[in-house]
């Protein structure tokens, strides 16, 4: 077995990495970890590429995860460095302390899949340019929105919906007592805007869960909570991402795990680590058997003058708040065509 280093991008033009550059080896891990999820997972799956944007407790998690499960290439996107508060619910190490969280990831990541690719964006998506995004959102098969900022989130909201890319959000309410994963798919479900609008009303009648920000999510980072609860979360959404890989000509297991949901309008999955969480005792009164651990899926509505799942098409963008603009139709042709 050889071990050498090779060399992938990253978005400040390092050249990073450490790993094994025999294709043997390469082949005998795709063999291996592809050997523990036969018939479950399309082999097909190291072919696909995701999006990771944030990865800190959530995003980091998820991206070992969907290595191990072998997705075959990854962008992954994060201004921050490693922090010693970060070793409690993280995959990072002592050792990644003050350095960039991208690029410790990416060599962790390659050091589970050496065959993996992997391109490290040492920045806040706030700051890429509408061209820049275009460019990385395009090249994905499944995007994945881990930050813990409600506008960034808005952001990879517009991108993937615009680009016609799946994507799927993962946030943690306050203490991590509860949590979410809002699925969208272009042309079949409501955008991530609409749907957390949905529950910001029904915070309004049933009591606030989200950390206080504008759209609830909030930061997590500095944040008190469990590393479980936060990954049970984070598990969940993983299991959605694999399903979304699986091709329609494919007929594993995982295939059409999403289908009756997204069927009955639930793109929006909560999850609660207490008892008596929220909106739940609502629901579950009565039910024998309930405690912690309950999942209730929502049933988030398109709001028809929305700018980014709409009917309408609107000159005015929402959402000019944020410093990207939104991607011109030109834009979109030129990076897909
Ligand atoms: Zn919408």
């Amino acid at each position: 077995m050889s071990r050498r280093f090779i060399k992938y991008r990253t978005s400040d033009g390092f050249v990073l990495g450490e790993g094994f550059k025999n294709r043997g080896v390469i082949r005998e891990v795709q063999e291996g970890i592809s050997s523990r999820t036969l018939g479950v997972l399309s082999t097909d799956i190291f072919s696909k590429k995701i999006l990771v944007v944030g990865v800190g407790s959530v995003g980091s998690y998820i991206a070992e995860q969907l290595v191990r499960s072998g997705v075959g290439a990854m962008i992954i996107m994060d201004p921050d460095v490693v922090e010693y508060a970060n070793l409690s619910r993280t995959v990072y190490m002592a050792y990644d302390v003050g350095k960039s969280k991208v690029n410790r990831l990416a060599k962790r990541l390659k050091r589970i899949n050496p065959g993996l690719e992997v391109e490290c964006w040492r920045r806040d998506i706030q700051t890429c340019s509408s061209e820049e995004l275009v460019g990385i959102f395009s090249k994905c098969d499944v995007i994945v929105a881990t930050t813990d900022d409600p506008q960034a989130q808005r952001v990879i909201n517009r991108f993937a919906y615009g680009l016609g890319k799946p994507a799927v959000f993962v946030g943690l309410y306050e203490g991590a007592e509860g949590g979410e994963v809002i699925i969208s798919i272009p042309g079949e479900t409501p955008c991530y805007q609409c749907a957390t609008s949905v529950r910001h009303e029904m915070e309004q009648t049933t009591g606030e869960v989200g950390v206080k920000t504008d759209y609830g999510t909030g930061k997590l980072e500095g944040v008190v909570a469990l590393g479980v609860d936060i990954q049970h979360v984070a598990s969940a959404s993983v299991k959605i991402i694999l399903s979304l890989l699986v091709p329609s000509e494919s007929n594993v297991k995982l295939k059409g795990f999403l289908a009756p949901a997204i069927e009955k309008g639930f793109s929006y999955l909560t999850f609660s680590m207490k008892d008596q969480y929220w909106f739940y005792p609502y629901i579950f009164e009565g039910t024998p058997g309930q405690y912690a651990y309950q999942s209730v899926w929502l049933s988030p509505l398109r709001n028809e003058e929305c700018v980014v799942c709409g009917k309408i098409e609107q000159d005015i963008d929402s959402l000019m708040m944020t410093p990207v603009k939104m991607p011109t139709l030109a834009n979109i042709r030129k990076a897909v065509d």
